[in-house]
């Protein structure tokens, strides 16, 4: 059974970068302003989060690693939202067949913290022969996790990824892509033992300061804003574009979909046909949306390593996207 759930587990956590984009949504679903990101060895050796959000209450640090148990049913009540969020209970479970897993936290109104330890979904104890029962400690109203040698028992999961470098610019890239998005949340990254951070941004920073912080102030000054709200298909979005070249290699594409981070190849597509009557060839912009769609259209049955979304209405809605882009590039360009 242990040998299933770790493969079942494999098949949920890829690589580092996606333990951690789980791990951010879920310091953002706990109302998180601050989140602080340490990793070391492109995240197989530590990858560490702490935020100040609302923190786990000691009786339920039993279950966060049990699969399929969520906390976020009673909150977000609605059944196509939580399957749109993914909120299936299985991220933390999944990284604990995996790694070994410590989470302490504290709620605003305990007197103190709690510290527990995970293996295979369930609590283990901090030493062999120890109660596996989570232990008090001091600590800041908010939750930490660390999640240890990632893949240590699966060694082919290991074999199949990149260099710690590697590893680790996924990571910038996916704390990249919520810093900008969350513009009330301050993000940092960095290196476990380094002094600077990779990635800073402040809390209740302007989204485009936020692009300025992550990118450079070259990249912010060419931002054209995209913003529009539809009627007809019930969408609006929200967002900034580059009218001119970002990227030597790809245009850079984030996108959100009720604040979640996804990938639509059919919108990408039509964004850089649309992109091909303004710029040269062979330039690669960077464009960043945010699409607000009715939780209840938005395709839920997606696998959770799987970050392509279908949604309902989709070429409309692409149609009218790429309409207000055009119009930013068309007036920028006249
Ligand atoms: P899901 O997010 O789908 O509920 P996860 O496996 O990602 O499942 O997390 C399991 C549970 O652990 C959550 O429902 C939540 O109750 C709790 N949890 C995880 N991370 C945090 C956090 N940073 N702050 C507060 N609660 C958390
Ligand atoms: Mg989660």
């Amino acid at each position: 059974e242990a040998v299933v759930n770790r493969i079942a587990a494999g098949e949920i956590i890829h690589r580092p970068a996606n333990a951690l984009k789980e791990m951010i949504e879920n310091s953002l679903d706990a109302g998180a302003t601050s989140v602080q990101i340490t990793v070391k060895d492109g995240g197989l050796k530590l990858l560490q989060i702490q935020d100040n959000g609302t923190g786990i209450h000691k009786d339920d640090l039993n279950m966060v690693c049990e699969r399929f148990a969520t906390s976020k049913l009673k909150r977000f009540d609605d059944l196509s939202t939580i399957a749109t969020y993914g909120f299936r209970g299985e991220a933390l479970a999944s990284i604990s067949h995996v790694a070994h897993v410590t989470v302490t936290t504290k709620q605003e109104n305990s007197p103190c913290a709690w510290r527990a330890f995970y293996a295979d979904g369930k609590l283990k104890p901090a030493k062999p022969g120890m109660s596996s029962d989570p232990k008090p400690c001091a600590g800041n109203t908010g939750t930490q996790i660390v999640v240890e040698d990632l893949f240590y028992n699966v060694t082919t999961r290991r074999r199949a990824l990149k260099s710690p470098s590697d590893e680790y610019n996924r990571i910038l890239q996916v704390v990249h892509r919520y810093a900008i998005h969350n513009s009330n949340t301050s993000f940092t990254c960095k290196k476990h033992g380094a002094n600077t951070a990779d990635v800073h941004t402040a809390s209740s920073a302007r989204t485009l300061d936020n692009i300025r912080y992550v990118y450079g102030a070259a990249i912010a000054k060419e931002l054209l804003d995209v913003t529009h709200t539809d009627d007809s298909y019930n969408f609006s979005v929200d967002g900034y574009v580059s009218n001119a070249n970002f990227n030597t290699k790809q245009m850079t594409f984030i996108l959100f979909i009720n604040h979640r981070s996804v990938d639509s190849s059919n919108l990408k597509r039509a964004i850089e046909a649309v992109y091909t009557e303004y710029l040269p060839r062979g330039t690669h912009p960077f464009v960043y949306l945010s699409l607000d769609i009715e939780p209840g259209n938005v395709d839920v049955n997606v696998h959770p390593t799987k970050r392509e979304v279908h949604f309902l209405n989709e070429d409309k809605i692409i149609e009218s996207v790429c309409a207000v882009l055009q119009r930013r590039l068309a007036d920028a360009n006249h």
